[in-house]
């Protein structure tokens, strides 16, 4: 499989560096609040690098950690007026929960900041030993940006803005900055009032670990010093990532990640999605929409990782037909399997394109037109061929990681009883129930059940109707 290296900007073959199993690591999610579809897009995509790596043969190894100490988990905790760890508990559980109805692959190891001080103080301290890093006055300690030659390789940073960076001497106690206020960085946050209950003892004395530490100091601890490929959206290539190679190559000596994979952001309507332009959506927000994370999976992968992903709620409904497309072409293909039929093939067939497009840096949408037309070419194929055909189409299924819809349920539901629906399940929210009494009584008698869930409904058709 080849996939562009964000550091090398190069397409490279993606091969375990120990020969046997490919070892990497994603930044996982901050949990003070619900994920967004954002996160998803890029939680879905090395999910999908995952799955096609395992569909190959190659034995993966799979890091993602849980960041539940920072600015926004200690801020939003208190304001809950929960401790740290309740708080983030609470949200890591609803993540998982998220990640589950996505088929999102749970990571071999994932582990949390917290639980990682001691490695985390381990690190700085070979920092400072070795030069990199310096203890201030207020506690904190900073990593030195001019004692790495490398720093600025990732993102490609211009000598203008690394010149500003090491010769003002300047530094940051924020974890989040922008390239133009380039500066050292922190590594030991010095404790303040507001971090309430939020601080452990260190040889700076008490305090709590800078963000970006902790994937180094996980790294270390799960994958050693240099390890197959890193992860995360493109938010993170400046300064996030750049900052976890200066640490780490300057504590560990390693080469650190051989490559690194970078998801470009989910845009909602053309911008930015933010909860004060009310377009922020989480898998709830959705499923009360009546979508299903299946479908939601389908729109996240079907655009190339590299470009901006435009989502909007019509985008769900295409992926809905798309599913059912793809659900009645496999059933067609297993109609025409005798059932005495040995499976003798372990070959992609008419979807061998599609697998093609997969391991050419990832083009889903590439691997997703393939489907469609390996159903076509395979439509008049019968027993054995039609049996291999249909291997080749699950192989791939289990590699985009999709599920489909079975023939009882969305499959088969007409677009006009849908809609009947949808505004029944809008008046039933804004709690207008003889409306959406007088739409369940329609419904029925066009022949569909509805059930109403917490985050949603489902459509059955009525017995006998
Ligand atoms: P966070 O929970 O903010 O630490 O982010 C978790 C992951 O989601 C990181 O890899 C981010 O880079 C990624 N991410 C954040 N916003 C978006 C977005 N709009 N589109 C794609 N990925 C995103
Ligand atoms: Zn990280």
């Amino acid at each position: 499989m080849r996939l562009f290296d964000t550091l090398s900007r190069t397409d490279r073959d993606l091969r375990p560096t120990d020969g046997s199993t490919y070892r990497f690591y994603c930044c996982g999610p901050t949990v003070y609040g619900p994920a967004h579809i954002g996160n998803f897009r890029t939680f879905v995509l090395q999910d999908v690098l995952r799955r096609t790596l395992e569909t190959s043969g190659t034995r993966t190894l799979h890091v993602r950690n849980i960041t539940d100490v920072d600015d926004k988990t200690i801020r939003d905790s208190q304001k809950a007026g929960q401790s740290l760890t309740a708080f983030t508990t609470g949200w890591t559980e609803k993540f998982h929960a998220d990640c589950e109805k996505l088929g999102l692959l749970p990571p071999h190891i994932e582990p949390g900041a917290v639980e990682h001080i001691p490695q985390q103080i381990a690190m700085i301290q070979t920092l400072v030993e070795k030069g990199n890093a310096y203890a201030s006055d207020d506690g904190s300690v900073y990593f030195k940006i001019s004692s790495f030659p490398g720093y600025g390789r990732l993102s490609r940073l211009d000598q203008r803005e690394l010149d500003i960076g090491k010769t003002q001497n300047t530094r940051s106690n924020s974890d989040e900055y922008e390239k133009d206020s380039l500066s050292d960085f922190v590594l030991w946050k010095g404790r303040k009032p507001e971090d309430g209950d939020n601080f452990w003892p260190s040889p700076w004395g008490e305090g709590r670990p800078g963000w970006h530490l902790e994937c180094s100091a996980m790294i270390r601890e799960y994958l050693g010093d240099s390890f197959d490929l890193h992860s995360g959206g493109v938010d993170l290539v400046f300064p996030h990532h750049e900052n976890e190679i200066a640490q780490s190559e300057c504590a560990c000596g390693g080469h650190f990640a051989a490559h690194w994979f970078h998801i470009t952001h989910l845009l909602v309507d053309g911008g930015k999605m933010s909860k004060s332009l009310g377009n922020l959506y989480t898998l709830e927000d959705l499923a009360a929409r009546g979508h299903s994370a299946m479908e939601v999976r389908y729109v996240l992968i079907g655009a190339h990782y590299r470009k901006p992903l435009n989502f909007t709620l019509d985008s769900l409904s295409a992926a809905r037909e798309a599913l059912a497309k793809l659900a009645k072409g496999a059933r067609h293909l297993a109609s025409k399997i005798d059932p005495d039929t040995r499976l003798t093939s372990a070959d992609f067939g008419p979807f061998q394109a599609a697998w093609d497009s997969l391991n050419d840096d990832l083009n889903t949408p590439g691997a997703l037109g393939g489907m469609f037309t390996g159903l076509r070419e395979a439509a008049n194929l019968t027993g054995s061929q039609a049996a291999a055909a249909l291997a080749g189409f699950n192989r791939l299924l289990r590699a985009l990681g999709l599920t489909l819809p079975q023939e009882s349920t969305a499959a088969a539901i007409p677009d006009t009883i849908r809609a009947l629906a949808e505004t029944r399940w809008q008046a039933r929210l804004a709690k207008n129930w003889a409306e959406s009494d007088i739409l369940r009584a329609e419904l029925a008698a066009q022949g569909w059940l509805v059930k109403d869930g917490k985050d949603g409904y489902t459509l059955e058709p009525a017995a006998n109707g």
